[in-house]
């Protein structure tokens, strides 16, 4: 979904986004039904655990201090283009600010919060705004409250 501006090359060599610790677990992306089916058939042991109205995957923390993603394997995500949404969109999210649902940038995404401000929004004016908030309104638990320092790209 982000293929225009994040080229699957960096992503290979980051991962940042599939690795949490203790301050952003929060970050694991949330698991619908129909992608816990999807991860069942990859390993049908793995265990879920709810988060708010949604789940999150059972993560165990690793002797560095970090949760890695059940799903990331040595080339990169195994669920490939069925991987959550959250996964999809990232390193945008949705968050809630004084009542407005915004899209947000999350700081911790190095190849994309290099980029020229004006190339994230015109991607998110072609159309991805609409398909994250119509995403958002479908599955509200992808919805986040805002935290402060998140550029803020787009108003719904
Ligand atoms: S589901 Fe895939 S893309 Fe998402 S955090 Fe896990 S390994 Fe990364």
């Amino acid at each position: 979904m982000l293929k225009k501006i994040l080229s699957g090359k960096a992503c290979a060599q980051c991962k940042i986004c599939c690795v949490f610790d203790d301050s952003d677990i929060w970050e694991a992306p949330l698991i619908t039904e129909k992608t816990k089916e999807d991860i069942l058939k990859i390993n049908p042991k793995q265990e879920f655990e709810p988060l708010g109205a949604s789940m999150i995957m059972k993560m165990s923390k690793g002797e560095n201090g970090l949760y890695k993603c059940p799903m990331l394997g040595e080339n990169g995500c195994l669920l490939g283009d069925k991987k959550p949404f959250d996964c999809k969109i990232w390193p945008f999210r949705v968050m809630e600010l004084d009542g407005r649902q915004v899209i947000t940038l999350s700081p911790v995404c190095g190849e994309l919060f290099k980029k020229p401000i004006g190339e994230l929004v015109s991607l998110l004016e072609d159309g991805l705004a609409d398909r994250i908030f119509n995403e958002a309104e479908k599955f509200p638990p992808m919805v986040k409250k805002y935290i402060n320092g998140y550029p803020i790209l787009a108003i719904k």
